[in-house]
């Protein structure tokens, strides 16, 4: 058990996120790895408002085997900086951007166990009343086992609200198609992005937790995901684009058609459209989907099958 942050020894850095850095550690004692994410204090806004101590109670509380496990949270303590400290359960695989990355697509039975986890993920943390609300390829991490598990749910809720901002000012530059880290606000669902005209709400109602239709959107962000995974490139704009953040959010909220890969399957194709609805009312249920033959393909008696664990690309 980690008592004290002085317990750990930093080995790597693990990732560079918008609210702060993630180490690999590994406790002195046991030996044992974990991923320490290190969070500045004037990143932090908290869930919904809620106070960040509660915010760190509802992260330990999260227990799945569909999500990242955060084992303990600490106050980093120094005079200038009172941020917090994230042990969690660490990942070895990576995450499924740098997956993508090194093999650009994935084929559908492993797009479709990618699915199904993320979903019973997004079954979990529903029923606890967390809305993800930034499900994204670099929120979806794998472990040595090949196992994707959800990541930086609540904290990085906060930094997406941070990026809306800055994005609703200047409007920036969106490097997708190669995978970049601006990419947020690109998995954002029509009515998160444009409540007035997608949820029949005044936009000032965007911070509050709307209750049950909040979830739908962590759906959609599922559904582009899934489509990216087998297209190689983000999928609501063309391969080539670099949009900023108008055309983006045209491609979301009014963009007609979705690029459907030709070769795709039927069950592939029914389960990203009924997760791309624009209308959340519309929109596939998590409990839904996870019925959906796609995610229930069945017959595993198939050696050759490839699993996601076969993709992983080794950590330096
Ligand atoms: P941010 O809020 O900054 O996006 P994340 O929690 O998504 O922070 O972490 C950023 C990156 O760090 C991830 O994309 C992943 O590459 C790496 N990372 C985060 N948590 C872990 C973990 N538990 N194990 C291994 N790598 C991790
Ligand atoms: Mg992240």
């Amino acid at each position: 058990v980690v008592v004290s942050l002085s317990d750990l020894e930093k080995l790597a850095v693990l990732g560079h996120g918008n609210g702060g850095i993630v180490y690999k550690v590994r406790h002195k004692k046991s030996h044992c790895l974990y991923a320490l994410k290190v969070i500045r204090s004037n990143t932090i806004i908290g869930i919904n408002g809620i106070p960040n101590h509660v915010e760190a109670e509802i992260l330990k509380k999260m227990d799945s085997p569909y999500v990242v496990k955060c084992h303990a949270v600490f106050d980093n303590g120094s005079c200038s900086d009172n941020g917090v400290s994230f042990v969690m359960e660490y990942m070895g695989g990576g995450s499924l951007y740098d997956i993508l990355k090194h093999h650009r697509t994935l084929s559908e039975d492993v797009i479709s166990e990618v699915a199904k986890r993320v979903l019973e993920g997004l079954n979990y943390l529903h029923a606890m009343h967390v809305v993800h609300r930034d499900i994204k390829p670099s929120n979806l991490l794998v472990n040595d086992k090949g196992e994707v598990k959800i990541a930086d749910f609540g904290v990085s809720h906060v930094v997406v609200e941070e990026k809306e901002k800055e994005s609703n000012g200047g409007g920036g530059d969106y490097d997708l198609h190669h995978y970049g880290n601006a990419g947020t606000c690109a998995y954002m669902s029509p009515e998160r992005i444009d409540p007035e005209t997608w949820r029949g709400g005044g936009g000032g109602e965007k911070n509050k937790n709307n209750g049950g239709d909040d979830f739908a959107g962590d759906v959609w962000s599922v559904g582009v995901v899934v489509l990216e995974c087998l297209l190689g490139h983000f999928p609501l704009i063309g391969a080539e684009q670099r949009p900023d953040w108008a055309t983006l959010m045209c491609a979301i909220c009014f963009g007609e058609k979705v690029e459907m890969p030709e070769t795709a399957s039927p069950p592939f194709k029914s389960f990203v459209l009924r997760c791309l609805e624009k209308d959340w009312r519309k929109r596939a249920t998590v409990k839904e989907l996870l019925q959906h033959p796609f995610v229930n393909r069945g017959g595993c008696c198939n050696f050759s099958r490839k699993r996601l664990g076969d993709y992983v690309v080794l950590q330096g």
